[in-house]
């Protein structure tokens, strides 16, 4: 049994739990979403979300019902998720069933406090309980506090157990701050919505390369452009095999329409991050920066779409109806602007007609008219500022 993944049609295809018989849990989804999901992911709410799972595993009744239903609002976020999080119910399982396997338990976060997190003054306070906060570095004196003391008299202590299933989420939370700030970090440096004049010459695979170029300098592994994955070309359908001569199992492939494709092994967030980004930027996938949240987005249907359709925090519709809206009230008032100049030219061109006013006059106060009107257009001056200078400028009057 293994996780695969493969791109068809522009549509990654998650497989979970694959086995020789073809049968695992399918997930597909558009190219890149989840990837740029995963790198805009709200850990806050995955937060609370881990917290209510907590919450829920002391819950007698329905309790698996009850988190199974908010492990797949999870996965909605981020299909990425489904290896921490499943990760984490398996530990707050083991945490609560098994106390004899506790104890490993117990050093592999001790183990991770040490290692990973062993600068802990930096970090910031993570939440323990209702009543303060514990910083990691406390967490970690927790821990050792714990492992001091007999275990089994400790499981008998709910919030000891509660305490350690805290101590899990924290690390968990951690690991995603840290990899999808970095993943964020890596699409900026690669997109070509990116901000960067240094490498605007350069593709999106040479980014790529130029990214993990530097990132071995700085004496790290490369990430994406080391190819580290096993792959394998397997049917998509189910393939019977009691065909045995070329003729029969090709009749067999032509009538069945049998598709093979590539498939990744894949084995935790780590791999999917790396398969959809290479896919990604091998695919040239447009990549656009939303005008209003200032996030990299694709874009569905038109490629120079300029807002995406997240519902950002403390708004009530995407950022493509409020883009909607402003472009419809940029457009009016570009109407107005121009409006109000040609009123103006038309005016003055008159007074040129009926000699109150000069040619000479009027060129320049046209050149001059139409400078102040792009600078109303770029928002420079207001529309009423722009109106009282085309006002003023009654004074080429005779
Ligand atoms: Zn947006």
């Amino acid at each position: 049994m293994s996780d695969k993944v493969f791109l068809k049609d522009d549509k990654v295809n998650l497989w979970l739990g694959f086995k020789e018989d073809g049968s695992c849990h399918k997930i597909k989804y558009d190219l890149g979403v989840h990837l740029l999901n995963y790198a805009y992911l709200d850990i806050e709410s995955i937060s609370e979300a881990m917290d209510k799972m907590i919450d829920m595993s002391f819950h007698e009744k329905e309790k698996d019902e009850e988190i199974n239903d908010l492990m797949i609002c999870i996965f909605e976020q981020c299909a990425y998720l489904i290896y921490p999080i499943v990760g984490f119910k398996g530990q707050i399982d083991m945490i609560q069933k098994d106390p004899n396997c506790f104890g490993d338990e117990v050093l592999d976060v001790s183990k991770v406090l040490d290692g990973d997190l062993k600068d802990t003054t930096d970090l910031p306070l993570f939440e323990m309980d209702d009543n303060g906060e514990l910083s990691l570095s406390e967490a970690k004196n927790t821990v050792e506090e714990l492992m001091k003391n007999n275990l089994q008299e400790l499981f008998k202590n709910p919030f000891s157990l509660r305490t350690l299933m805290e101590l899990q989420k924290n690390i968990y939370i951690v690991d995603l701050k840290k990899k999808t700030s970095a993943l964020l970090n890596d699409l900026e440096f690669v997109s070509k919505a990116s901000n960067r004049e240094d490498n605007k010459l350069l593709s999106s695979m040479q980014r790529l390369y130029v990214l993990d170029t530097v990132r071995k300098q700085g004496g790290d592994e490369a990430y994406y452009t080391n190819n580290q994955f096993k792959t394998k070309y397997i049917p998509l359908s189910e393939v019977d095999d009691s065909y045995k001569s070329p003729t029969e199992i090709a009749g067999f492939v032509y009538g069945q329409e049998i598709e093979v494709v590539e498939m990744y092994d894949v084995d935790g967030i780590d791999s999917l991050v790396r398969f959809e980004m290479l896919k990604l930027i091998d695919s040239n996938t447009r990549i656009n920066r939303c005008k209003h949240c200032d996030r990299l987005f694709i874009p569905k249907g038109r490629i120079d779409k300029e807002y995406c359709d997240r519902i950002m925090k403390g708004e009530t519709k995407p950022c493509s109806s409020i883009g909607a809206t402003k472009i419809y009230q940029n457009k009016v008032s570009d109407d107005l602007i121009f409006e109000a100049y040609n009123k103006a030219y038309k005016r003055n061109n008159s007074r040129v007609r009926n000699k109150k006013m000069s040619q000479e006059e009027f060129f320049s106060w046209s050149e001059e008219a139409r400078v102040k009107r792009a600078e109303c257009y770029e928002g420079k001056i207001s529309l009423e500022e722009f109106k009282t200078w085309l006002e003023s400028n009654k004074k080429f009057v005779k």
